[in-house]
């Protein structure tokens, strides 16, 4: 689950890294109020940021005002103006692709001097199972590109999981960034706090691009991305209210509602599988007959009508699809009663008006699967059946062909 830069900033603040001082706002006049205050606790320069689940916001323009999504302003009416160009215009940056996404919320920050820009990330290194914190002294740039041109310019230091941040590895980071005096002790308490905010909130990635020195020798976090692990966010219900539907996928919400676990793609053909690896396998074959999958659908062991009927509504509600190819593995159910499933699903009035023209190709293999085959080819209805996945994939291509 992603959250806002302003929810990953007041996370961060609770576990003691320094953040400078700022306030969301969901309004123009509450922008400026904000403001307003900040420059009461002494502000005299305020960042206003559009929060969106997309990172290149600085880079970014939105579509009708041609708004930055971050801006530098100098004066509480610069503030007023940028927020009304923003709130409710499309943000476009390298990360959101060309539709964009929408400016519903903002946050206003004290402005800061910088003098240098750096990187530090947590995440899971899957390739050795420990945690990795990484620096980099290429700050405010794209980082997987330094990881690319310059893989040496950033620095790493692992955690076994379950063991603490040693403070002699969160002092060669800081060491690696350059960093002295003051602003090397304040580097290593940062990178501490960091790592324990997220090791204790269960997240899958922090980042921090870009982490500044201030002239002051300040170390503060100038921007903040948090994604937290989905299968741990039950231990953690208080993060699970940060959450912002609007900025998720619609049809994988749906999907989510109905217990079913689902994958927008970018291609054409519906797939509703049971069981997540043959829903890979599934997708794979697809592709090896030169189709492209919508979606990845696992609607579970034991498909039922119900789930086929809804599997069904999230596959027609996404127009690209063009052809749907439901392949089950009868082992917990019996295929005969999935192809009956699939036949009753597909006379649902919901789903017969949305299915026209939409070829369906169903391939049920294991118990009872030869009497589940002859249901489907007598029941007279616009769906193809095939034994073999090669078939499936075969009836696919030449359904879009
Ligand atoms: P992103 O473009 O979505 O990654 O948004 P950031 O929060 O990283 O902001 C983009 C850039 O704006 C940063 O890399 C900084 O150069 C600049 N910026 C953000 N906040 C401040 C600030 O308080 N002071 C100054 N001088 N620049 C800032
Ligand atoms: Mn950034």
């Amino acid at each position: 689950m992603n959250i806002h830069e302003y929810q990953a900033k007041e996370i961060l603040k609770e576990y003691g890294v320094a953040v400078p001082i700022g306030i969301p706002a969901f309004s123009v006049e509450e922008a400026v109020a904000a403001a307003e205050q900040l420059k009461e606790k002494g502000a005299s320069l305020f960042v206003l940021k559009a929060q969106i689940h997309a990172g290149g916001r600085g880079k970014g323009r939105t579509v009708k005002s041609g708004a930055k999504g971050v801006m530098l302003c100098k004066s509480v009416e610069e503030v007023r103006k940028g927020a009304e160009d923003l709130l409710g215009d499309t943000l476009v940056t390298i990360q959101t692709g060309d539709a964009g996404k929408q400016v519903q919320r903002l946050y206003v920050t004290d402005g800061v001097d910088i003098d240098k820009e750096f990187y530090v990330g947590v995440t899971l290194d899957r390739a050795v199972g420990k945690n990795v914190i990484m620096v980099s002294t290429e700050g405010g740039v794209e980082i997987e590109k330094v990881a690319e041109e310059t893989p040496d310019k950033i620095i790493k230091e692992w955690v076994e999981p379950g063991q603490p941040l040693y403070p002699n590895q969160a002092r060669r980071l800081a060491f690696a960034l350059g960093l002295s005096g003051d602003a090397f002790k304040k580097a290593v308490k940062f990178i501490m706090a960091l790592y324990s905010a997220f090791d204790k909130t269960d997240a899958s990635i922090f980042e921090i691009n870009p982490l500044v020195l201030t002239p002051d020798n300040d170390i503060l976090a100038l921007d903040a991305k948090i994604n937290f692990d989905d299968n741990a966010l039950y231990r953690h219900p208080e993060l699970k209210e940060l959450r912002d539907v609007t900025e998720e996928d619609p049809f994988e919400l749906e999907a989510g509602k109905f217990n079913l676990n689902y994958i927008k793609l970018d291609g054409n053909v519906g797939c509703m599988v049971n069981g997540a690896g043959l829903a890979m396998a599934t997708m794979d074959i697809i592709k090896l007959a030169g189709g492209e999958p919508a979606n990845f659908l696992d609607v579970g062991g034991g498909a039922n009508v119900e789930t086929v009927k809804n599997g069904f509504k999230i596959i027609l509600s996404d127009p690209s699809v063009k052809v749907i190819l439901i392949n089950i593995f009868g082992g917990i159910v019996r295929c005969d009663r999935v192809a009956n499933g699939v036949l009753e699903a597909v006379k649902d009035p919901e789903i017969a008006e949305k299915v026209k023209g939409v070829p369906i190709i169903v391939r049920l293999q294991g118990t009872n699967a030869e009497e589940a085959k002859k249901i489907i080819d007598d029941s007279g209805m616009n769906v193809i059946s095939a034994v073999l996945l090669k078939e499936a994939a075969q009836e696919v291509t030449n359904a879009i062909a």
